[in-house]
């Protein structure tokens, strides 16, 4: 693939590493390239990072035809950077293009382009401890039509935004809410693609979970509104009789390649994991027995956040003892040392930058 490349005039200053925050600083370039029907993708190229001019007609601000996705660069104790499974997001905007009749993008080039940019953007990669460079990639409709239908023109671009330890305040359990009404996606609809809508359709839950006190929202299924299927924008899981369970892949829930990871490192590791569908009622139940052990919910963004309270109805549970349980915190651990290069790769997830 060929990049052009133009270099911003007056490099930025960088932000205070001990202050980072999310998502509000922005590197010195980014990645652009456009698609046209009919040509395919072209004119990748590497631009000062900044805004650009739409036409208000611009389908994706009426429509909503646009995927992301989100990964991060690590920086090793001896400077060196790393990525964590990158293709696996690259493949995952593949299958949300495809839900969203977007084109798709050969992985491979987006790989370069990832790559290219990281090698100029290097220098904002932060060491401070947690704090990682945080990776968008998007795709967007641009044609200027206000008709409904697929844009035969769309934009990716990738920016980065160096952001701060999640935990800064140590690694605290969050409380929950069933929501009983609001769903977030259904089967057959955008679930399983990380798209703008999905989001959208998290706000207004979330904001009365967060007017009762609850960090996030538990999100059962759109159908029966009995089974479990994300919290807020992270996958969740159960450790009930020593097994460690999420829920199965449905088509309304997003495939997290955290989800993934404790997936198969908990199995790398000999303990007993399981993907089936798990009602709100066989959580309760478990609890009231005592065999619900653990609760958490896994992403890029906390890796693990450990539950410690559940609210459905007018019952609210609480989780083990309260505090982050033994598996949560080993597999928060275990997959940090991997993503930071603090340990052994055990199942060759790390990709050098
Ligand atoms: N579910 C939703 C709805 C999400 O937005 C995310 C974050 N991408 C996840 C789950 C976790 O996915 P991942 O582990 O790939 O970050």
């Amino acid at each position: 693939m060929d990049i052009t490349i133009n270099k911003i005039d007056t490099p930025k200053a960088h932000p205070d590493e001990a202050n980072l925050g999310f998502g509000t600083i922005f590197t010195d370039h980014m990645f652009v390239m456009d698609y046209t029907e009919g040509i395919g993708w072209h004119d990748a190229r590497i631009t000062p990072y900044g805004p650009f001019e739409v036409s208000p007609a611009t389908m994706v601000l009426h429509y909503g035809q646009t995927i992301f996705e989100g990964l991060k660069v690590y920086k090793k104790e001896d400077g060196s950077a790393q990525l964590f499974r990158p293709k696996d997001n690259f493949e995952r905007l593949n299958r949300s293009a495809h839900a969203l009749c977007i084109p798709e993008i050969n992985v491979d080039d987006c790989m370069e382009a990832l790559h290219t940019l990281l090698e100029m953007e290097k220098g904002w990669i932060p060491s401070a401890p947690g704090t990682t460079l945080y990776v968008r990639p998007f795709i967007i409709a641009m044609d200027p039509y206000i008709g409904l239908k697929s844009s035969p023109t769309h934009r990716f671009m990738i920016i980065l935004s160096p952001v701060g330890a999640y935990y800064p305040e140590g690694f605290n359990p969050v409380k929950i809410w069933v929501s009983p009404e609001h769903v977030r996606a259904v089967r057959g609809g955008l679930g399983a693609a990380k798209t703008a809508a999905n989001y959208a359709a998290s706000l207004y839950a979330t904001e009365i979970a967060q007017a009762e006190g609850y960090t996030q929202v538990l999100w059962l299924d759109g159908v029966e509104r009995k089974y479990v299927e994300e919290v807020g924008s992270m996958n969740i899981f159960f450790v009930i009789d020593d097994e460690i369970v999420t829920p199965e892949l449905n088509g309304s829930i997003l495939a997290g390649i955290t989800r993934d990871s404790v997936l198969k490192l908990a199995k790398h590791q000999g303990k007993k994991v399981a993907e089936k569908r798990i009602s709100i009622d066989e959580v309760f139940k478990a609890h009231e027995e005592g065999r619900l052990q653990e609760c958490f919910g896994s992403g890029t963004a906390a890796v693990i956040s450990p539950v410690n309270k559940i609210k459905f109805g007018d019952r609210e549970i609480t989780v083990g003892d309260g505090g982050a349980g033994p598996i949560s915190s080993g597999i928060f651990n275990d997959l940090m040392d991997i993503q930071f290069g603090r340990s052994e790769d055990p199942l060759n997830w790390i990709v050098p930058v």
